[in-house]
């Protein structure tokens, strides 16, 4: 057979720990025997980070933006205990912190859903989409630990120095907490041009929700970006595709959502787009079954996992230990990137390849061939298998599919 051809190159950016072992798998067992795969390749495990002063994740950004599609492993985002493991000069930021910054992209995060495993929530039948806007608010918020009897006020003071604005938050009367928060115009217009064009992309319903009706000035100036948008720049393509936009209260959106039967893409500000994701995720099952898409305002695609390097199996590993560890998410940020890559290269067989390749990996599970995490979750009870067994199921599968194809 002969190998699929690919034109551009994907920004390939590799992690750590377990996820970098299913890295190598992934592409020597399940992607390089069908396709001559070509890659700009970043090492992001965080010996190179280092050693690079992580300059490698900025040249890796810049990649992604230059080339349009890029496909990332877990990475470890250190912390005191890692500066110490890995002999660390300095505790390097995020990667997906860096990433998100440089590219100002919006996160995507889609469960992936199979037969045989249930989502708690009896009503959804098709995958929630979250999208969270991942910038300010809480997370960039002043506080302050108010030690007694004081007055806060809110004051702004405008670029030439005059004060234009100032009310008072409260009187305190005893010792309490304050916080300031903020946003952006530019951020919020980003997020929703990201989240409308996403929606068009699934062809799915959108709904963004937030507090307008106690957050009269904050909340209402996002939920009026939204609609400004919509009615100048999207509406006819949206009715034109057959779907909606809806903003919603984020209680109602809450209750509403316990109710639908999913095949929805739901905006959320920063904190409800943190908790939300979590739950949404664990609703649907596993971690292990989440993939996560950073799209930029300008087109550009970042594929990932939504878990992490699954430090404690990497442990076992190092131990010579057999994992039941679960690649499927990792395949599926593989098959979303060369499926994006095919698309915008008119590569038909490649779209085509990444089909074959979820599709694959789908059947396994709902033939009751699981790793540790999905097994106690399956309608019928089943014995979990190891990695390597279940990767090579996952290849028989492929095989049958390839040659038919
Ligand atoms: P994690 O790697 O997502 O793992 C948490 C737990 O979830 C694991 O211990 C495992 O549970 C289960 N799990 C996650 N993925 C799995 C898979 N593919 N197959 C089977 N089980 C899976 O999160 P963490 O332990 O909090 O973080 C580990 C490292 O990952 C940290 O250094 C963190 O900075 C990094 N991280 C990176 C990203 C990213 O790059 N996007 C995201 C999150 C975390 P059991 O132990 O019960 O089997
Ligand atoms: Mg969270």
């Amino acid at each position: 057979m002969e190998k699929i051809q690919m034109t551009t190159p994907l920004v390939e950016l590799d992690g750590d720990e377990m996820t970098r072992v299913l890295w190598r798998k992934i592409k020597a067992e399940l992607i390089e025997p069908y396709v001559d795969l070509r890659t700009e390749y970043y090492d992001l495990g965080l010996l190179e980070r280092e050693a690079t002063k992580d300059q490698v994740t900025v040249d890796a950004a810049r990649a992604i933006a230059r080339y349009g599609v890029g496909v990332k492993c877990a990475t470890i985002t250190p912390n005191a205990q890692r500066v110490e493991e890995y002999h660390l000069s300095r505790m390097w930021k995020s990667p997906n912190g860096t990433l998100r910054a440089l590219l100002d992209g919006t996160v995507f995060r889609t469960p992936i859903v199979v037969k045989n495993i249930h989502p708690v929530v009896r009503t959804w039948k098709a995958p929630i989409t979250i999208a969270r806007h991942a910038y300010g608010d809480i997370y960039k918020a002043a506080e302050y630990r108010v030690p007694g009897e004081g007055k806060a006020e809110l004051v702004f003071t405008d670029k030439s120095g005059r004060e234009t604005f100032r009310e008072t938050i409260y009187d305190f009367e005893c010792p309490g907490v304050l916080q300031g928060t903020y946003n952006k115009d530019t951020s919020i217009c980003s997020f929703a041009h990201a989240c409308f064009q996403y929606a068009l992309n699934l062809k799915q319903d959108l709904w963004f929700s937030a507090k307008d009706t106690i957050s009269k000035q904050y909340d209402h100036r996002f939920k009026d970006i939204f609609a400004e948008l919509y009615e100048q720049e999207y509406k006819a393509r949206f009715e034109a595709a057959g779907i909606r936009y809806k903003y919603m209260l984020i209680d109602s959106a809450v209750a509403g959502l316990m109710q639908c039967q999913g095949g929805i893409l739901w905006a959320c500000k920063n904190y409800d787009g943190d908790v939300m994701s979590d739950m949404v995720s664990s609703a649907f099952g596993s971690l292990a079954m989440m993939t996560s898409v950073l799209v930029s305002p300008e087109g550009k695609y970042e594929y990932e996992a939504a878990h992490g390097t699954v430090q404690d199996h990497y442990y076992q590993h190092l131990q010579g230990k057999k994992t039941s560890t679960n690649p499927v998410a990792t395949i599926f940020a593989w098959t979303g990137a060369l499926r994006k890559r095919g698309e915008l290269d008119g590569l038909d067989a490649l779209c085509a390849f990444a089909g074959h390749l979820e599709r694959a990996a789908l059947d396994t599970v709902e033939d009751g061939v699981m790793t540790g995490d999905l097994a106690p979750l399956c309608d019928t009870p089943v014995e979990a298998v190891d990695t390597d067994t279940f990767m090579a199921s996952i290849r028989t599968r492929l095989d049958m599919r390839m040659q038919s194809a």
